[in-house]
């Protein structure tokens, strides 16, 4: 009998553990279950690319068509599961169908927020994670005259890059006193702002939106701010944040925090089910702690030692995560887990500027640059090896650093 692999969600992370065991010479009984009705797809140009009209789902795609591995996955677009049974090893969908399996990996990804206030459901106001969505927002950034961000994090600031690239007109509503408050120290959320208020962008600071107003066929006409300006626009997308999707794993019994539970083989409680990606709270035995991230490389990292585990090579998720984001000619990276860190050391390459987070021991936990890519890599690369070594980083090596407090 062949041993059945089930996978919930075909997004970066489940759709290369599938590509990961199908490729391996084991034979396989390989099911992948995406919500979505199109085969896995790479993130990161949704927001680029595919917004700007230049990318097409071809060229995001994961793996291509015609990869003959694909005919080792049954691939069930447009499906999703609806519960586990863990007793039997089976899991139902919603379309009634009942499958049983030998390993289950729940790779279900991150749920987006949406506002809740009055008109977000409006036509024209957008949410940004799947193809789908940034299709659409592409079809208004052709007509629309003006943009409304809510969020300047992450998402709502490789937005603003695309649109403004283009002349399209940008607001960036913030409810908190500065960027990329979540991920990144002030001295790069206030360098990027300089960045893009130079590009022309707006910013409102410390500004929630009231209500989204809409005209009488319910088509978004402007957006109402807590500070009672009224911006008229139609078009707003929210980048507010994202959440783990925990609700099947919980709803089996599983232990779910800010995600689902592991340990560092991203292996439940539960044996032969597996978290895989976004949406997994894993045992990270460098920094000693459940972490959750979201970002491509961990995907990636993940889906490796899944389907190793699988496979019945002993792996363990210990990769120093690693993050990156591209706006206008500026490249920002991220590794470790700065926000562990009690003071920071900034070094400056030129235009470029890397800081390196330590914690109160004096251990390396993060490192931020922003700059040139190139520039900036190198160190990053060196710094991902100096935090898996858990080196003390001598403040002197650092030439012109100069302690600082962070997330000021
Ligand atoms: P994402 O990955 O969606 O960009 P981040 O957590 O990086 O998520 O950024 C979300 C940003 O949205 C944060 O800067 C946060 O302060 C901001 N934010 C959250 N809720 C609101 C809101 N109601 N109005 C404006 N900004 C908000």
């Amino acid at each position: 009998m062949k041993k059945k692999i089930v996978i919930v969600g075909a997004g970066h992370a489940g759709g290369r553990v599938a590509q990961i065991l199908a490729a391996s010479d084991h034979d396989l009984d390989i099911t992948l279950i995406g919500r979505e009705s199109v085969p896995p797809y790479n993130r990161p140009p949704l927001s680029k690319g595919v917004l700007l009209g230049k990318s097409q789902l071809e060229d995001c795609l994961l793996w291509r068509p015609e990869d003959t591995a694909w005919d080792k996955v049954r691939f069930l677009s447009g499906t999703a599961a609806k519960s586990i049974q863990i007793e039997s090893r089976t899991l139902l969908l919603d379309d009634g169908t009942k499958i049983s399996y030998d390993s289950l990996v729940l790779a279900t990804g991150s749920r987006v927020r949406h506002l809740t206030v009055p008109g977000s459901e409006a036509e024209g106001v957008h949410v940004l994670r799947t193809f789908k969505d940034a299709v659409k927002i592409s079809r208004y950034f052709k007509t629309s005259k003006r943009l409304v961000i809510v969020g300047g994090g992450f998402i709502g600031l490789e937005i603003a890059a695309a649109a403004s690239s283009i002349g399209l007109k940008t607001v960036v509503v913030e409810a908190t006193e500065r960027l990329l408050s979540r991920i990144a120290p002030r001295k790069i959320g206030d360098a990027l702002l300089s960045r893009h208020q130079r590009q022309g962008v707006e910013f409102r600071f410390s500004s929630m939106v009231e209500r989204f107003l809409l005209s009488s066929s319910g088509k978004l006409k402007g957006v109402l701010l807590s500070s009672g300006e009224y911006i008229r626009t139609n078009l707003a997308v929210m980048g507010v944040g994202v959440s783990a999707e925990g609700a099947l794993a919980k709803s089996a019994g599983l232990e779910v925090d800010v995600g689902i539970r592991t340990g560092q083989s991203l292996e439940t409680a539960v044996n032969g089910i597996f978290a895989c990606g976004d949406c997994a709270s894993f045992w990270h035995p460098l920094f000693e702690r459940h972490i959750r991230v979201e970002a491509w490389q961990n995907a990636e990292d993940h889906a490796r030692v899944v389907a190793s585990n699988i496979l019945g090579e002993e792996a363990a998720c210990n990769a120093v995560p690693f993050f990156w984001s591209d706006q206008y000619e500026l490249s920002m990276q991220i590794v470790g887990l700065p926000h562990l860190a009690s003071s920071a050391i900034a070094k400056h390459l030129g235009a470029s500027t890397l800081l390196y987070h330590v914690d109160a021991l004096g251990r390396l936990v993060g490192t931020t640059g922003l700059g040139d890519s190139g520039d900036i890599g190198k160190h990053i690369r060196a710094a991902r090896h100096a935090i898996a070594a858990r080196a003390h980083p001598r403040f002197s090596a650092l030439q012109d650093g100069v302690a600082e407090d962070i997330f000021l």
